[in-house]
């Protein structure tokens, strides 16, 4: 029984999910990078436990793994409050959305992802809870259906999104904090690459370290996933060290090019050339020609080939740019074949 329970302790000790919440930075000194966003919270955070209210609503806003989640558990501890977590698709009722506002103490966090995806009708309820703290319910149904009004403890609401265009006016306008993230630049990479090798207690070359950051799309949750994949090569076919040779090898079995780009940024970019003449061509189209949610590739694969330039939108649709044909040993259509 006892062996049982620690081999099950071992292994789920050493799973990507509780490595994962190792490497998450707790307080605002640990999360590098977004320099003039953390200034500018710690600021609000302070003058919001001066005052002894809770802190105004935020919206982070950017793509995937750069953060949002991360910063929201540490403005909770700054603030020295509680906070609760929920997602939109999750919350689909708004009696859902009463049970947990009612259970917030004075000036607790609760933490919407993907605020984008809550239902209209719970978007309404969530109006003036954010704006006079009170929500209005209905209770029993037909003719005896009444509305209740229940007075809510003051609360900051942090909504997290990967699409702030899908967001609605009325809910845009009702957060006083309002912050883009951008993606990270190599050096700052570089620095949370040595920081996560660390609490993984394994040792890693600067240029190693560096080599992680360059391929990691700008995305500190890239860095952890490709930093825990090249130490397994290096337990496994090396000494346990990570230098540039064993990175270098495990990078090309992870299909990671050298520029950071993945299997499927790579598809999308053949796509859009072998199959509509470098576009453009709408998102929709390439997203049913490499089979991959037309959702996914705005929000997540986009983004990433625009900022280095690989791709353009236009009022057309997507077009992939020179770099593209380079990158990709293509020749564009239309130049004539190089004679040399
Ligand atoms: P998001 O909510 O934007 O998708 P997360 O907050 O879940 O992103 O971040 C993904 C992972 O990346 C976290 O587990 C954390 O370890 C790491 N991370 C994110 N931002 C930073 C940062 N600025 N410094 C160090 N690690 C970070």
């Amino acid at each position: 029984m006892t062996i049982e329970l620690d081999i099950r302790n071992e292994s789920f000790s050493d799973n990507d999910d509780e490595l994962d919440k190792k490497l998450r930075p707790l307080q605002f000194k640990n999360f590098s990078g977004q320099n003039q966003i953390v200034e500018n919270l710690k600021i609000f955070v302070q003058a919001a436990k001066m005052r002894g209210e809770s802190l105004d609503h935020v919206l982070l806003h950017g793509p995937p793994g750069l953060g949002k989640t991360t910063l929201s558990n540490i403005i909770a501890k700054e603030l020295d409050v509680g906070i609760k977590i929920t997602s939109g698709p999750v919350l689909d009722k708004p009696g859902d959305l009463a049970g947990l506002l009612t259970n917030l103490e004075e000036n607790d966090v609760l933490f919407i992802d993907e605020i984008h995806r809550l239902s209209p009708i719970v978007e309404e309820y969530l109006y003036s809870a954010m704006e006079d703290f009170r929500i209005d319910i209905m209770i029993d149904k037909g003719p005896s259906a009444r509305s209740v009004q229940l007075e809510l403890n003051s609360f900051t609401l942090i909504g997290a999104t990967t699409r702030s265009g899908l967001l609605t006016s009325p809910l845009r306008a009702r957060f006083g904090i309002n912050s883009h993230l951008e993606y990270y630049d190599a050096d700052v990479l570089t620095g949370i690459v040595k920081r996560s090798a660390r609490i993984l207690d394994v040792n890693i070359t600067g240029d190693a370290a560096k080599e992680i950051a360059f391929r990691s799309r700008g995305t500190p949750r890239i860095v952890n996933s490709l930093l825990r994949r090249v130490r397994d090569f290096a337990q496994v076919t090396g000494n346990g060290s990570i230098d540039m040779e064993i990175t270098k090898y495990s990078l090309k079995a992870l299909n990671i090019d050298k520029y950071g780009l993945d299997e499927m940024d790579n598809r999308i970019l053949l796509c859009i050339i072998d199959k509509f003449k470098g576009g453009p061509v709408g998102i929709s189209t390439i997203a049913t020609a490499v089979s991959e949610d037309s959702g996914t590739i705005e929000e997540v694969y986009e983004p990433f080939l625009i900022k280095e330039g690989f791709i353009k939108r236009t009022p057309r649709g997507r077009e992939v740019t020179d770099l593209a044909y380079k990158h990709l040993g293509r020749i564009k259509y239309g130049d004539p074949p190089s004679l040399f």
